[in-house]
């Protein structure tokens, strides 16, 4: 008997797990497969590591504990997305530089995959959901590892990451170039950019949760939205559309 494709045939029932790196991470990178995936019944569980202390505050975000602001502006984003929220209370490692202690990137890969399996394993997972990590942020790719390396341990459970693909990834540059044009921007390759479209296994459409996506984007006042200043349709091309890339189907579930 052919395996369910679980990522397209989702039921009530459905397990999902999605590990993301930082706060923002579920709303600006996989937000809508996670909302489509509860609109059509699935319970979904956002494991998030960090609280995203070091990350850049957005204009305006008032001074103070950024991590204990990002950890409530993730609780309010999953509520609107349908998702429910655990964290892994580590430190965000920053783009770059030294490793802050207790930082998600000081963890050793087999013992991050080691706890993403526990928890699938504890909370039944069908689907486990990461980002791909092609914007080059350290944490982001260390989850990425970790989930590969969990592979053996995640019995049956489908693995997919969440990415942007090159050809959106070009027209987000051709507007910023516009945009802020003097800027890192121009240095940009843009055949670097995103993941390449050919590595793409599923598109999904998730136009019926853009509502639910735009929301659950908005809690997140204390970083810029990498939305912002886009022209409408290239918005609407990176929201109504999700670019997935599996790297294990489920083995089966009927
Ligand atoms: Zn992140």
């Amino acid at each position: 008997m052919a395996a369910r494709d679980v990522l397209r045939d989702v039921r009530p029932g459905d397990r999902w797990l999605a590990v993301v790196a930082h706060p923002d991470d579920e709303s600006f990178g996989c937000g809508s497969t996670l909302a489509r995936a509860a609109q059509l019944g699935a319970a979904v569980t956002v494991v998030c590591a960090t609280r995203g202390e070091a990350g850049e505050p957005a204009e305006g975000c008032p001074d103070g504990d950024l991590g204990a602001v990002r950890e409530d502006e993730l609780r309010r984003a999953a509520a609107r997305l349908g998702v429910d929220v655990e964290l892994l209370d580590l430190r965000d490692s920053g783009f770059a530089g030294d490793l802050p202690p207790g930082a998600l990137c000081g963890v050793p890969v087999a013992d991050l995959a080691a706890q993403i399996a526990a928890t699938a394993a504890r909370l039944a997972a069908d689907v486990v959901v990461v980002l791909d990590g092609s914007d080059g942020h350290r944490d982001h790719l260390h989850v990425r590892a970790a989930a590969h390396a969990a592979l053996p341990d995640l019995d049956g459970v489908a693995l997919y990451e969440h990415c942007l693909p090159n050809r959106l990834m070009r027209r987000w540059l051709a507007e910023m170039r516009e945009l802020r044009p003097g800027t890192a921007y121009l240095a940009l390759d843009p055949a670097a950019l995103g993941r390449r479209d050919a590595e793409v296994t599923d598109v999904l459409d998730v136009a019926s949760v853009l509502d639910r996506r735009e929301a659950a984007i908005a809690e997140h006042r204390s970083q810029t939205s990498p939305f912002d200043g886009l022209s409408a349709g290239l918005r609407r091309a990176f929201l109504t559309e999700d670019h997935l890339v599996r790297v294990r189907a489920a083995r089966d579930s009927g």
